[in-house]
């Protein structure tokens, strides 16, 4: 018998499920449409069962402190002046991870965490600041995506990997959480990206993973990048110096070959630090023969570091550079700046609180 939370599971699953514990294959698509198009919460909750069967299986839980469904708890919710809402959830085993679901014309993007903290260590990043705790599972990346559905009323569109933790650590529960989201959220592949900061020998499996899991690799990748030079890099990436940036170029190459699909670049502008116009240069060459875009990231800035947030002049005159090279480029609005935006702060601070208050 499986005994694991249901959601994360598709509908066959759950026919298997509900005839392994005595009950007809139609329970099972009951379920499925109750845990993912009504979103229930708990077991109790999908009236549509027996109350006797219900009652059975909430004295039988997977785990002591989970429900069969697997749904997390919510913790805290804040709210920017732009609708930018981002939640703190709480799993079984007590722990938080955020959440942001940030609202655009016409789109709603969740912004979802793969691990509750991050082992990384990034200089500029709130999440490194704390370590890592553990890699979610399934249930609990899908689960975020829901949360947000029904935090702000509204269908996500898009699914981004940007929030806690390296997803390359996570990923075979990284690509079963895509899986469910397509297949049983409806959602489309094209409108899912996954970030990494890169971790060798990682990508092309990925991109074989993928493949074989998925039977198509269209979500998007996108690898920050940072840094135009590897010195430079190590000093804001301290696991970069186990990875080269020409292996991890080289391996973009192997995972476009792979999978035919194109890699974007994350590169985060601090003042003073990687914005200077020689810097553009620098990462327009290295970028050469990639049909890539790049996303531009001003920093947002965290309590822990003194890194500046460029101005708007070095931001323009950056994202020129590179177009003048035909290299595609955005720049990442700063969405909710006004509330704890940079991902892993509310966490940090939620934290820092609750260890004020308890002594
Ligand atoms: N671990 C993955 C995905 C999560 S981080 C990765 O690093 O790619 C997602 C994005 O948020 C990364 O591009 C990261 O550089 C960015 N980020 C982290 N801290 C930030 C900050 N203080 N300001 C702006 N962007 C930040
Ligand atoms: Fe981890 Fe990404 Fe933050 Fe680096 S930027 S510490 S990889 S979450």
């Amino acid at each position: 018998m499986i005994d694991r939370p249901l959601l994360g599971m598709h509908r066959p699953e759950l026919e298997q499920w509900a005839t392994a514990h005595g009950q007809s294959a139609f329970r099972g698509r009951q379920l499925h449409d109750w845990i993912y198009a009504k979103g229930a919460r708990n077991i109790a909750a999908v009236t549509v069962l027996s109350k006797a069967w219900r009652d059975q299986l909430a004295a039988q839980p997977p785990t002591p402190a989970l429900d069969w469904i697997g749904r997390s708890t919510e913790l805290r919710r804040s709210v920017a002046r732009d609708g930018t809402t981002k939640l703190l959830l709480g799993t079984a085993d007590g722990l938080s991870l955020e959440t942001v679901g940030i609202p655009a014309e016409g789109r709603l993007t969740v912004c979802v965490s793969s691990q509750v903290g991050c082992p990384m260590g990034c200089r500029f990043c709130a999440t490194g600041k704390g370590g890592l705790q553990r890699s979610l599972a399934v249930h609990e990346i899908v689960d975020q995506v829901l949360w947000v559905r029904e935090v702000m009323d509204q269908r996500p569109t898009h699914v981004v990997f940007m929030g806690m933790g390296e997803p390359l650590l996570n990923s075979e529960a990284v690509l079963e959480a895509i899986d469910c989201l397509c297949t049983d959220l409806g959602m489309a592949q094209r409108q899912i990206t996954v970030s990494t900061v890169g971790v060798p020998k990682t990508l092309p499996t990925l991109a074989q993973r993928a493949l074989e899991r998925l039977g198509r690799a269209q979500f998007t990748l996108a690898v920050s990048l940072h840094a135009p030079s590897q010195p430079l890099r190590e000093q804001l990436i301290p696991t970069a110096h186990a990875y080269p940036l020409e292996a991890l170029l080289e391996d973009c190459r192997r995972y476009v070959g792979i999978t035919g699909r194109r890699v974007s670049f994350e590169y985060i502008l601090l003042g003073g630090l990687n914005d200077l116009p020689q810097q553009a240069v620098a990462l327009a060459q290295l970028l050469r023969g990639f049909q890539s875009h790049v996303n531009l990231i001003p920093y947002n800035p965290i309590e822990e570091e003194d890194f500046q947030r460029p101005t708007p002049e070095r931001v323009a005159a950056f994202k020129a550079a590179l177009e003048q090279r035909h290299i595609a480029v955005s720049v990442r609005a700063s969405r909710g700046l006004d509330q704890d935006a940079a991902c892993g702060q509310l966490r940090r601070r939620t934290a820092q609180r609750d260890e004020l208050a308890a002594s």
